[in-house]
């Protein structure tokens, strides 16, 4: 508790007294806190904490920029950030705390209306962004390029593959494999629209809930601007997501069709990532991806 006080005093713009704390578990990168504080009136609040090495500040600003893009779309709920700083040892993201409740019937609906609504909402012709971020622990390049196809070649498949064979994780079977389909990406990715949408980039089962409203929220984002076909990569691997969520999402915002072929080039850019982060028990399931999407 000492070091929260010293940490809401160093970084929070409003004075609070922080009166509780308790650690949160679930994540697989940082330590987290609620943070039960009282302002100067004695009102209550509570606020999100997470904290990790200096070497993580980077990490932390990339997140709360990426939360702070979604929030200003107002099209789905995301934890509003409050600040990121370095306080003696530790840096810190600090950010609304979202009570949470069991998800209902009707939650995957409102998860993919409200997906789409993001998507639509941001729909046009950019691709990237400024700066690079973060897919989890994974440095993730975002510089634009003219065309999506170009981009994902570059700095999506090409990026991972590199980052693999450097780390000796990727064998020359994988290798070729995923050569051969970035050379086919055109073909590969045909017949999607060729707008655009900001993505949250990330999106899996740990990366969304319920709040006490019902109302779905989505956290950690890594996000750029990018085909809408691609969120559903991480989805596909880790998140089994029910039919009503893809029937409402299509309701608000259709894919073109093929997109269920097409979405698995980016199902192996995430798997590629889990070979490159957490090693070689990801190799056999990139190589059945890729030979899968060869044969599409
Ligand atoms: P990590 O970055 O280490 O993976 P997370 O951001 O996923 O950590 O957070 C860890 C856990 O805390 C998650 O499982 C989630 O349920 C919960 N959580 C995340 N953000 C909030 C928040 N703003 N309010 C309340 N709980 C949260």
């Amino acid at each position: 508790m000492d070091e929260l006080t010293e940490v809401f005093s160093a970084l929070m713009t409003v004075e609070y007294r922080v009166i509780g704390c308790k650690r949160v578990t679930g994540g697989c990168i940082s330590e987290a806190y609620k943070v039960l504080v009282e302002d100067s009136a004695g009102k209550q609040l509570r606020w999100f904490a997470k904290a990790n090495q200096p070497s993580f500040l980077s990490n932390f600003n990339a997140e709360a920029d990426g939360l702070e893009r979604l929030g200003a779309t107002g099209s789905i709920r995301v934890p509003r950030p409050a600040c990121v700083g370095q306080v003696a040892g530790r840096v810190w993201l600090i950010m609304e705390w979202i009570d949470q409740s069991p998800q209902h019937d009707s939650f995957f609906r409102d998860l993919g209306t409200r997906l789409a609504e993001l998507h639509r909402c941001t729909s046009g012709r950019r691709i990237g962004l400024e700066q690079d971020n973060f897919l989890g622990a994974a440095t993730q390049i975002n510089q634009a390029t003219g065309r999506w196809t170009d981009f994902f070649a570059e700095n999506r498949l090409g990026f991972q593959l590199r980052w693999g064979v450097d780390q000796r994780l990727v064998d020359g079977s994988l290798r070729q494999a995923c050569e051969r389909i970035i050379g086919r990406l055109d073909q590969l990715l045909e017949g999607r629209a060729e707008d655009t949408s900001l993505l949250h980039g990330d999106l899996w089962s740990g990366n969304y809930l319920c709040d006490d409203t019902g109302q779905p929220v989505i956290l950690d984002p890594a996000v750029y601007y990018g085909c809408r076909e691609a969120e559903f990569g991480m989805l596909r691997l880790f998140g089994a997501c029910p039919p009503p969520f893809y029937e409402s999402y299509q309701d608000c915002f259709p894919m073109k069709a093929g997109w269920q072929r097409r979405v698995k080039v980016y199902v192996l850019y995430h798997l590629l990532n889990h070979l490159n982060l957490f090693g070689s028990g990801y190799h056999s399931e990139c190589q059945r991806m890729a030979e899968q999407i060869l044969r599409s």
